[in-house]
């Protein structure tokens, strides 16, 4: 029987997240659960790269505003690798929105609405092994 290709994950640690320190402790919850970390990089993207990410966004209300927040300052880009290791990272992180977002994940625990009329919610992760190669290929290119 032949091993299946184990999954990863492109998470980053947004700029708010790195701003507040939290960049070890997101990373820790990651990996206690038992994923690997496979690749780590400190980054300050420029516009580009931002919009390449974000491209699925492109023309919603909300999408300029999000490229202003993820340029506000540096971020950290890492994968991780493991069975399932999307759904299980995903979960980790909470709902999007931080402030309704279950107590115990990382969005829930550590964020909230700071009133800059934004969502900023400290963690990206990808959502499907299709968009985690996608995106893993733009920030480790
Ligand atoms: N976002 C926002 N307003 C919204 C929805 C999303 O500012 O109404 C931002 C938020 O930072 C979010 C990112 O855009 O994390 C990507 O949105 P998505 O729906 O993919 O959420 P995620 O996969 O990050 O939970
Ligand atoms: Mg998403």
């Amino acid at each position: 029987m032949r091993a299946m290709a184990t999954e990863k994950i492109l998470v980053l640690i947004k700029p708010d997240g790195v701003r507040r320190n939290l960049t070890g402790e997101v990373f820790a919850r990651i990996e206690r659960k038992g994923y690997v970390l496979e690749n780590l990089a400190w980054q300050e993207p420029d516009r580009d790269k931002l919009a390449q990410h974000y491209a699925e966004h492109s023309g919603k209300p909300f999408y300029p505003g999000l490229l202003d927040y993820m340029s506000s300052g540096p971020i950290v880009a890492a994968v991780f690798s493991g069975e399932e290791v999307i759904a299980g990272v995903r979960s980790l992180c909470g709902a999007t929105d931080p402030t309704v977002a279950a107590p115990g994940t990382i969005r829930g625990d550590f964020g909230r609405n700071w009133g800059s009329g934004r969502l900023e919610n400290i963690v990206h992760a990808s959502d499907s092994p299709e968009s985690a190669e996608r995106e893993i290929s733009i920030w480790f290119a």
